[in-house]
């Protein structure tokens, strides 16, 4: 295994209800380090070009219209394979299929509005940290 980085977003549902600190606390336990952290509002281009794989789905334009409602929180997070373990932890895309102990399990609200986004492989983990972050932002 290798030490990686992957980017995280807590979705706007997540911060609505107050929910950042017991997401990053599911983070840490799993033995993810945060190592960039900046809390923004996206706006509607930047949520289109970030979901832009996803540009041709019919839940495209809610998906972005969701994105836009409410601040994220924006991270990347270092750890010991850590794309693989990051999304472990997060569970599946609709909470209704999440394993138990998993951020989506115990706060997801459904299978758009479900608190976190990961990176889902090494090329788009260094793609999307690059779309928040610069290196001088990050900190092991
Ligand atoms: P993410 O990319 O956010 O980490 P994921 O890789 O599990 O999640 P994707 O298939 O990449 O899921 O979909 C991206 C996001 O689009 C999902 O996290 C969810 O917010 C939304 N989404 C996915 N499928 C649906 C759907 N059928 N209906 C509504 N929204 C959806
Ligand atoms: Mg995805």
């Amino acid at each position: 295994m290798a030490v990686e980085r992957t980017l995280s977003i807590i979705k706007p549902d997540a911060t609505r209800r107050n929910l950042t600190g017991k997401i990053v606390a599911k983070f840490e336990d799993a033995g993810l380090r945060i190592v960039a952290s900046r809390r923004i509002r996206l706006s509607k281009g930047q949520a289109e070009a970030f979901y832009g794989v996803h540009r041709e789905r019919p839940f495209f334009k809610s998906l972005v219209e969701f994105m836009t409602s409410g601040p994220v929180v924006v991270q990347v997070l270092e750890g010991e394979n850590a794309i693989a373990k990051n999304r472990e932890v997060m569970g599946a895309t609709n909470p209704a299929n999440a394993a138990p102990g998993t951020i989506r399990k115990d706060f997801a609200e459904s299978i758009e509005a479900n608190s976190v986004h990961g990176s889902d492989a090494a090329e788009t983990a260094a793609n999307e940290i690059h779309f928040f972050f610069s290196d001088l932002d990050i900190h092991s």
